[in-house]
């Protein structure tokens, strides 16, 4: 099949390459110029633009950063968008996090010019972009979603339908709000521990075993030196960045107010996530908020 991945980051790379290993035509491209040079190393085939790369391909996904890319990319910014440009038939799979609201409204758009359209948000993390073991939560029709299904299954173990355009987003930020702040709550206790002279590999494995075990402690140690793999022990690089944990705790906070739901922890996390942005953590894996807990490191 003939695909077009735009946005090849920490997520996108690895899922555009798990298509490729796959045997799938697919070219690439990202405004970042290392991006593009990285996966054309690795045999991609990568356009110059967005309307480059789309030429003649049957499905085109993107993995961006936030609502605003994800709608100029489709809508336009000063010049014609994708929706634009895309013939009838086209199947349009949005990864990136953004906002259900945006997601209706690409969802809409491609209707309109009958081009299909899922939103399909991921969980896994680099590791699980890397595995191809990642999760999808898919906003769409079962039709357009069976039809991705075959490409989905190449990047992902699991596959749920949370719904019609949008569901997969509101699933996503449910989720995420979740795990910032199980990530604050896991660097609190690890720090507890820490400062009272416990051992972090060993209070890790206590907690993991015990009933304040979760996803951090099984993958994701906040604490560098504990799990080999982890952003934590490589300076907190790569992984998935704080500042956009941040985003996804706005985009959480957004559709409360929204609907009147009480998220008071979704709050108070959001609000440790701007503070540790602020004091220059934004660009690291977010399970750096730890340092805002932390002595400070000499
Ligand atoms: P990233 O910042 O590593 O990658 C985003 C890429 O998009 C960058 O390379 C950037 O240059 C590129 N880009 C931005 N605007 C573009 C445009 N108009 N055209 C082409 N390329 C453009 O981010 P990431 O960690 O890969 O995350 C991507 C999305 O996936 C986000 O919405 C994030 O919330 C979500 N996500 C990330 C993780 C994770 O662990 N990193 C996990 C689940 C979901």
């Amino acid at each position: 099949m003939k695909i077009a991945f735009i946005g090849l980051g920490n997520m996108g790379a690895p899922m555009a390459l798990n298509l490729h290993k796959a045997g799938h035509e697919v070219a690439g491209f990202d405004l970042s110029e290392d991006a593009c040079k990285r996966l054309g190393e690795e045999g991609l085939r990568i356009a110059g633009s967005a309307q480059d790369v789309v030429r003649g391909a049957e499905v085109v996904i993107s993995m961006l950063p936030a609502s605003q890319h994800v709608e100029s990319l489709y809508f336009g910014n000063g010049q014609p968008g994708l929706l634009n440009q895309l013939p009838a038939g086209t199947l349009v799979i949005d990864c990136s996090t953004i906002a259900a609201a945006t997601a209706r409204k690409v969802a809409e758009g491609a209707t309109k010019r009958q081009i299909a359209c899922i939103d399909a948000p991921v969980s896994g993390g680099t590791g699980g972009a890397i595995a191809g073991s990642l999760t999808f939560m898919v906003g769409g029709t079962a039709g357009d979603l069976e039809r991705a299904r075959p490409l989905l299954e190449k990047m992902g173990q699991n596959i749920f339908h949370a719904g019609e355009a949008g569901a997969g987003q509101t699933a996503k930020i449910c989720n995420n709000m979740l795990l910032g702040i199980l990530m604050i709550g896991t660097s609190e206790a690890l720090a507890l521990g820490v400062a009272n002279g416990l051992d972090p590999k060993v209070l890790s494995e206590i907690m993991r075993r015990s009933s304040g075990g979760n996803w951090a402690l099984e993958k994701y140690n906040p604490l560098p030196g504990v799990m080999e793999n982890a952003p934590a022990s490589k300076k907190y690089m790569g992984g998935f960045g704080a500042d956009l944990m941040l985003k996804d705790l706005g985009l959480a906070q957004e559709n409360a107010t929204a609907v009147r739901a009480a998220t008071p922890l979704g709050g108070l996390a959001r609000s440790l996530y701007a503070a540790h942005s602020l004091a220059g953590g934004g660009a690291l894996d977010f399970s750096s908020v730890i340092r805002l807990l932390q002595k400070p490191q000499v």
